[in-house]
């Protein structure tokens, strides 16, 4: 991507995890995994104005936080305390369309309390990756006019702390998550009704998830379908929506506008981001991109989807 001055800044807080990953090539264990490490990533393709803040145990491998400052990412806000990193335990379906929880072991989230340094309260957008809600807010209280603020969530949160939930999502602009999720959050099978419900709530955009399907956007302006990459080889969808949410806030910094128009691109980015993660474990997949190899994506899926209007 060619470095832009007029980047926004993107802050993001999510987990920052050790992954056990059970599917149909085995169990795989201690894999780089959790929503912040999928998230910075991608976005350090688009902007080199992203900050971290998470929370790290003694056992996380001091190169993976490295190795993301390497990329231009600033981790000054990724603390190491006593205790065990957030681990997850997750097992695939033999097709990988897919998964259950087996085990979630807060280890260290479960007695922190961010802080978002100084320097980086000024973020003009802000990504509240998938973690405990109780948590998101109190990041988003500390930041002073964010230009847009997305929220991320999922099934976990949504049972087990639904009213913390909705309190942070009526501080938000837009919600993400996947369809799943949609639906149980709104107690609605219909997406189009789910996403009427949802929107209720307060954000004023909610962008749907839905794996190999795509992702939807619904918003005031109405809806937009953002299709999925059609891939050959899957290995491992853990961490394709926060790929996703990574793609979709990194060009919205890097574009520096919040137009319809960039938010359409900014859908299809994050669609080509998503599917880089799936094609490997882990961080992988999205690791050592050129902006070459993301452009010749973002082309196919262009000539994917093209198609002329006609008159009948
Ligand atoms: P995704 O496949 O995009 O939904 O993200 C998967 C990542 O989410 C994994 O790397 C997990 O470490 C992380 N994760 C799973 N459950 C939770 C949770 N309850 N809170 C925060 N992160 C989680």
């Amino acid at each position: 991507m060619h470095q832009r001055s007029a980047h926004r800044s993107l802050l993001v807080i999510g987990s920052v995890a050790l992954d056990d990953i059970d599917g149909p090539a085995g169990m795989q264990r201690d894999l780089l995994g959790g929503s912040a490490s999928f998230i910075a990533r991608v976005a350090s393709y688009f902007t080199k104005k992203v900050s971290v803040v998470a929370v790290i145990g003694d056992d996380f491998p001091q190169t993976h936080v490295d190795e993301l400052t390497q990329l231009g990412v600033d981790t000054s806000a990724i603390s190491r305390v006593p205790g065990e990193t957030f681990h997850w335990v997750g097992k695939y379906s033999d097709d990988l369309t897919s998964r259950e929880t087996l085990d979630t072991r807060l280890g260290v989230f479960g007695e922190w309390q961010p802080k978002v340094p100084e320097a980086q309260r000024d973020a003009q957008l802000v990504l509240l990756g998938n973690i405990d809600p109780v948590i998101q807010l109190d990041v988003l209280k500390q930041m002073r006019a964010p230009a847009l603020v997305a929220l991320d969530t999922m099934n976990l949160w949504i049972n087990i702390k639904r009213p913390e939930l909705l309190a942070t999502l009526a501080k938000v602009h837009t919600l993400m998550i996947n369809d799943e999720e949609a639906r149980l959050l709104a107690q609605e099978h219909n997406l189009h009704k789910a996403a009427t419900a949802i929107l209720k709530h307060g954000p004023s955009s909610l962008i749907i998830k839905r794996g190999d399907a795509g992702a939807l956007l619904f918003h005031e302006g109405g809806a937009f379908a953002a299709p999925a990459m059609p891939l050959a080889d899957v290995k491992d969808p853990t961490g394709a929506g926060d790929s996703f949410a990574g793609g979709l806030m990194g060009y919205l910094a890097y574009a520096g506008d919040l137009s319809p128009k960039t938010i359409r691109t900014a859908m299809i980015m994050g669609s080509v981001m998503g599917s880089f993660a799936v094609e490997k474990f882990s961080v992988d997949g999205i690791r050592d991109l050129t902006n070459a190899k993301i452009q010749k994506r973002f082309d196919d899926l262009a000539e994917l989807t093209h198609f002329e209007r006609i008159t009948i």
